[in-house]
């Protein structure tokens, strides 16, 4: 019998997900509201964990093509000290690939492939029916009946009301993220400072991060304790007044650090959101979730690897088991909560100490994460 399968959200988990259950000759349907693959800009680089993401890449029989775009050189790691004393200068083994990086749109490009997505396609809700099965409701009034509901539309998911009550939750550090683009020929001495991969500085309750992407891009990330303005959130017109509240809140640092916000671009300013670290809900039959939607949490290197993990392993589930979808989505929550528990701890732990009250706390993290 075949099952009418819909994943709500084309991002790293639910990608995942479609691409298994298609490797696995399953059908599914996966509603984006995105108008098209490159409606936004596609966000920055991603490292996937050899157990996590790379695990999910197999699954999905991508991982010799993640190995050709991904960029292992990308793990190497700077920390300086607000006065610009370098402190650690890991680098990479040349055949260590536990955590290289990849372009999220590189990724995006490689986990779509030739799936079939129906972009333009907003959910505003869902509603499991008493007899099995969910019911799909579009912004134009239009309705859909599945089998299963998997929900995969991150943060604000739509998906989510139809299983749990709980909305994310301001965490006290807002970020400001900003970008610079040919970093190699247009700014040869921060290229140099940035190095290969990631460059951070810990400061009391801040931090200011820089990231390397393909093609000389670096995102540049300042996070704080503090709201930037009490006041409505700017907006990109507002750029140089943006630069210039972050460079006093950053007065002091050396010179070349703050190069890094004297040459960004445009300014996106976002608070950090997360679900209770506990998150979980009484299993209803038709509709689930996996990824954001499921597990907010700090951006600390997991979240996109536990969404991809979650997409593949229930797709599995879901293929060995075609006359019982619920039993594979009871599998998948019983798995997904106690996992998810555990990241949501370690990453609200670590965000505690990279941007704290002691830099000394974000250096001892990185040691026990890298200890060579
Ligand atoms: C600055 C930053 C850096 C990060 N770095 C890392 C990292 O290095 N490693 C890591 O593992 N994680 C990282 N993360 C976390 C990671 O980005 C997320 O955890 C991950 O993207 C979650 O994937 P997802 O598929 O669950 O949801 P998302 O990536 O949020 O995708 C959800 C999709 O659903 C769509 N959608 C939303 N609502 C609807 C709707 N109503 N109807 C239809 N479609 C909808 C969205 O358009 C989107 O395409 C970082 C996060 C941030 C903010």
């Amino acid at each position: 019998m075949r099952h009418r399968i819909a994943v709500v959200g084309a991002g790293p988990g639910g990608l995942t997900l479609a691409r298994v259950l298609h490797r696995h000759g399953l059908s599914v349907t996966v509603l984006e509201r995105d108008a098209g693959p490159d409606a936004r800009p596609p966000g920055g680089s991603l490292d996937l964990h050899e157990g996590m993401g790379q695990r999910a890449l197999e699954k999905a029989g991508l991982l010799a093509e993640f190995g050709a775009l991904s960029r292992p050189e990308g793990q190497a790691m700077r920390i300086l000290d607000p006065d610009g004393t370098v402190l650690r200068d890991w680098r990479p083994r040349p055949d260590d690939r536990a955590n290289p990086e990849i372009d999220r749109g590189h990724l995006r490009d490689l986990l779509l492939g030739s799936l079939d997505v129906r972009w333009g396609s907003g959910v505003t809700g869902v509603t499991a029916e008493a007899e099995g099965g969910a019911r799909v409701r579009f912004a134009d009034g239009r309705q859909e009946r599945y089998d299963l509901v998997v929900g995969a539309d991150g943060a604000w998911s739509r998906v989510r009301p139809a299983l749990s009550p709980a909305t994310p939750q301001c965490i006290g550090v807002t970020a400001v993220e900003t970008s610079l683009d040919e970093v190699d020929s247009r700014h040869p001495g921060l290229a140099r400072l940035i190095g290969d991969g990631s460059f951070a500085v810990y400061g009391v309750r801040r931090s200011l991060v820089a990231q390397r992407g393909s093609g000389g891009q670096v995102k540049v990330y300042a996070q704080f304790r503090a709201p930037l303005d009490r006041g409505a959130e700017p907006g990109p017109a507002d750029a140089e007044v943006v630069r210039a509240r972050l460079l006093e809140r950053y007065e002091g640092w050396a010179p070349p650090v703050l190069d890094l916000l004297r040459h960004g671009t445009a300014f996106v300013h976002r608070r950090l959101y997360a679900l209770p670290v506990d998150h979980a809900w009484p299993h209803v039959p038709g509709v689930t979730l996996l990824g954001d939607a499921a597990h907010l949490m700090p951006p600390l290197g997991a979240g996109a690897n536990l969404a991809m993990l979650e997409g593949a392993e229930l797709g599995e589930a879901l293929a060995a088991a075609p006359a019982g979808l619920d039993e594979a989505v009871r599998a998948h929550e019983q798995r997904m909560w106690p996992r998810a528990r555990r990241w949501a701890e370690l990453t609200t732990a670590g965000l505690n100490r990279l941007v704290g009250p002691d830099p000394a706390e974000a250096i001892a993290l990185f040691d026990e994460v890298q200890p060579e």
